[in-house]
């Protein structure tokens, strides 16, 4: 960050005097209150200027983004009117970074993540709370996913500000899906070949299939932004951020077209994400389990994908989480995303069957959202898997095989688990059931849920 200009180091100096006295309460205090108001300058949102008054009367220079990359393009302008003032060049930041974990143009229209703009108190050991304004002086857009207190700010916990998605400024298309919480819809400005309406459809539709799934929209707010990328057809990357509301960032080829796009698994698989807490002190194994395994199964509920098509996926990709399972255990392994889905797989089927097809793996996630369990919290996987216990009464089938494979590896065979559900691919890639095998029962539970569950096709895409 730049030192102050001369002018506002002064007056900082002033205040620091005035404020001496009542800016050291202990660490047990309640958090400390810092309101950001944050003006964003340029149509293209060129610059921002912040200023930020904290109750405790943090100095200016203890305020720093928790993120430096953008600290040689703010510049501290000391303190006026009890407020200490910033300005970030937010249009050079974002030519420097080219980077949307801080900051990217696309055309018109700015990407920035609050963890490197938005100067915070430095001392973590305080809990701080961030009341956040932003307007626009020359019509610049504005798309935030965060909750809004009552006085309409933006609240953000400094600590969470490195989970936080980004912010959009500038000039971008914006949708909104009402159904979903009010979901916002941002497209960036760049080149695509598909219409914003149909793009919408498109979210839309994915997103019902995941409210669906979980039963309730998961999260509020949430805002999905699509990134166009030159030159490049189909899903380029997909992620979601989150600290209390939750961001959806799509890397979109601008040469995508809608039916292709169903054919797709990243949408769905970062929806998914929403619906449950993040785990984090067993690896990634459970977040990335879940959206692993499900994926597939909604889009066949969805009427995007065929039943076969989903076994077909399994039987070939499932052996890539065998050794999470039998060497070096969920926790320690490089495969959390197939290693997850196995698991989750074995644990479906062992719960289907010990409940006579009454229960499986989606009711103890639908459980655990409904206790609050979303994307925007964080929990341990202990406490997940006693929710899940609870949730399908207490079978002991999730804890079995936590104790089996969580932290250590055990054996395992995968073969013989398709030749008990009666499933297997022959030479030529087609999907043979086997309905005498032992728990052909349960396999047909599999994609559909419990047994004699309907699925309403959603959209007018169907798999060909
Ligand atoms: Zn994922």
């Amino acid at each position: 960050m730049r030192p102050p200009r001369a002018d506002g180091a002064l007056i900082a100096t002033i205040l620091l005097a005035t404020l001496a006295g009542t800016g050291t309460a202990s660490g047990q205090a309640a958090p400390v209150l810092c309101r950001h108001d944050i003006t964003v300058l340029g149509a293209a949102a060129t610059t921002l200027e912040i200023a930020v008054a904290c109750d405790d009367g943090t100095l200016a220079g203890d305020l720093l983004p928790a993120d430096p990359a953008a600290a040689a393009f703010i510049t501290a302008q000391g303190v006026v009117d009890g407020r200490a003032r910033f300005e970030v060049d937010l249009a050079a930041f974002a030519t420097a970074a080219a980077d949307y974990d801080r900051a990217l143009r696309v055309g018109g229209s700015v990407l920035a993540s609050p963890a490197a703009i938005l100067p915070v108190p430095f001392d973590r050991r305080r809990a701080v709370e961030l009341a956040i304004t932003v307007t626009a002086r020359d019509g610049a857009g504005i798309a935030i996913a965060l909750p809004r207190g009552a006085d309409g700010s933006y609240r953000l916990s400094a600590r969470r500000i490195r989970d936080a998605g980004e912010w959009v400024f500038g000039k971008f298309t914006r949708l909104g899906i009402a159904q979903e919480g009010d979901m916002a819809v941002v497209i960036l400005d760049g080149p695509l070949a598909e219409s914003a309406a149909n793009l919408q459809r498109w979210i839309a539709d994915v997103a019902a299939s995941n409210r669906r799934f979980w039963r309730r929209v998961p999260v509020v707010p949430a805002m999905t932004v699509i990134l166009p990328v030159a030159g490049r057809d189909g899903i380029v990357f997909g992620r979601v951020m989150a600290a209390e509301g939750a961001v959806i960032l799509l890397l979109l080829g601008e040469k995508a077209r809608l039916p292709d796009l169903y054919e797709e698994w990243v949408l769905v698989h970062e929806f998914l994400h929403l619906g449950s807490p993040v785990m984090r002190d067993t690896g990634i194994w459970f977040n990335e389990g879940i959206a692993t395994y499900f994926e597939p199964i909604l889009r066949a509920r969805a009427g995007w994908k065929t039943e076969e098509a989903v076994w077909r996926e399994w039987l070939g990709h499932m052996t890539r989480g065998v050794p999470a399972l039998t060497r070096s255990g969920l926790a320690r392994t490089r495969q959390g995303y197939w290693g997850g889905a196995l698991f989750l797989l074995l644990a479906d089927v062992e719960l289907r069957r010990r409940s006579a097809g009454r229960v499986g793996v989606e009711d103890c996630l639908a459980a655990a959202l409904r206790a609050g369990g979303h994307i925007g919290v964080r929990w341990a996987t202990r406490r997940m898997l006693d929710v899940c216990e609870g949730a399908t009464g207490g079978l002991g089938v999730v804890d079995d095989l936590a104790a089996r494979y969580l932290l250590q590896g055990g054996a395992f065979d995968l073969d013989a688990l398709w030749r008990d559900l009666g499933v297997g691919v022959d030479a030529d890639g087609s999907i043979r059931y086997e309905d005498a095998a032992p728990l052909a029962w349960v396999r047909r539970s599999i994609v559909w849920g419990g047994t004699g569950r309907a699925w309403a096709p959603i959209g007018t895409y169907r798999t060909p």
